[in-house]
């Protein structure tokens, strides 16, 4: 998590900060009893607004001065944690220090209120924290555990039609030794950008996910299996027809693509075999010239679309690919 803004409340005044407290061996053991005073060195204030419930608290008796510290411990533990994004804990020493404020005869007046704001703050960071795991590092684009999330999602909320396809680079490898990785990784970027140019103006709800190394899924819930070709085939075309030169000299890229479309009819269609339907027919581009988008038409046969829609042998390497995918061989 990047520049979490736990300790930052313009109420608080910090005269530890994380480095100091994050040291501090006792601050991950939440203590459930009160009596004893809290061990920990902590050198915070308190960060949810309890101080004045505290400080009347710890003004009856010594009991309350004790509980009252070992609050403020707790809450400072809290603090420690969630600013490495170790949430379940921080929540867990933050309801420790709230029930040490309620166990006192002070009325939470305030308390509650201020609270809220902090585990508002919380469960933004939390949220914010969730939607980085979410993302791939290289191109920002989002990750597998995304994509199958969101896979099964679609599929269980009975959304209709869901469309996939696998994008995937052309001679990458030879993009890597001939011009370096660091111009490979730029492709990478580039290439999200076109891609996400693309849905964002043909298939609004459609996205883009890394699915590993040089290969992208492209999710379009909902188009006619003709339109999901259409996007497909305009995908490829964007990034065939890029100036990549502008990355590196006579630099140019292509793309094969495989596309398939759960009927949203057949119960029985699950996303994982969707997704080893497609890898099939992006073999079959890649196999029949690359620089192509293969998908299977209203009658089950096997297509090129576009430019590509004329290169002869589709139907032999599509046989081929699917009867080895059958027979457990690799297709690759
Ligand atoms: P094909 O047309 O058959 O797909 O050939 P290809 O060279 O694209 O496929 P291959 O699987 O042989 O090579 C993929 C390459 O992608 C190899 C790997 O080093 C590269 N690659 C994977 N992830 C990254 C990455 O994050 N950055 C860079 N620069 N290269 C990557
Ligand atoms: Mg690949
Ligand atoms: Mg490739």
């Amino acid at each position: 998590m990047r520049g979490s803004t736990v300790g930052s409340s313009p109420d608080r005044v910090s005269t530890g900060g994380s480095a100091a407290l994050a040291g501090a061996p006792s601050s991950e053991t939440p203590q459930t009893g009160f009596h004893q005073p809290p061990a920990s060195t902590f050198d915070t204030a308190p960060i949810v607004g309890i101080d004045e419930a505290l400080r009347l608290d710890a003004a009856t008796d010594d009991a309350g001065t004790a509980r009252a510290a070992q609050a403020r411990a707790h809450e400072a533990a809290a603090e420690v944690l969630a600013d490495r994004g170790d949430w379940r804990r921080a929540y867990q020493h933050l309801r420790a220090a709230m029930a040490l404020v309620h166990l006192g005869d002070t009325p939470p007046v305030h308390v509650p209120e201020q609270l809220r704001r902090e585990v508002d703050r919380l469960r933004r960071e939390r949220a914010e924290a969730r939607e980085q795991s979410r993302r791939d590092s290289l191109t920002a684009t989002w990750n597998r555990r995304y994509l199958d999330e969101r896979l099964s999602t679609l599929r269980d909320g009975g959304s209709g039609a869901v469309c996939v396809a696998l994008v995937d680079v052309d001679h990458f490898k030879q993009v890597n030794d001939t011009y370096g990785h660091a111009v490979g990784d730029a492709v990478l970027r580039t290439l999200v950008g076109l891609m996400r140019a693309e849905i964002d103006a043909r298939a609004p709800e459609g996205f883009c996910a890394r699915y590993g190394g040089e290969e992208f899924a492209l999710v379009l819930p909902g188009p006619a299996d003709a339109d999901a070709v259409a996007v497909c085939e305009a995908v490829r075309a964007r990034i065939e027809t890029h100036d990549w030169a502008a990355i590196a000299p006579e630099l140019r890229v292509t793309a094969s693509v495989g596309l398939a479309c759960l009927d949203p009819d057949d119960q029985s269609g699950t996303c994982d075999g969707l997704l080893d339907h497609v890898d099939e027919l992006l073999y079959v581009a890649k196999r029949t010239g690359r620089n192509a988008v293969a998908h299977r038409d209203e009658t089950g046969q096997v297509r090129l679309a576009g430019p590509a829609s004329g290169r002869r042998g589709v139907d032999a390497v599509a046989r081929a690919v699917t009867s080895s995918a059958r027979s457990g061989r690799p297709v690759r």
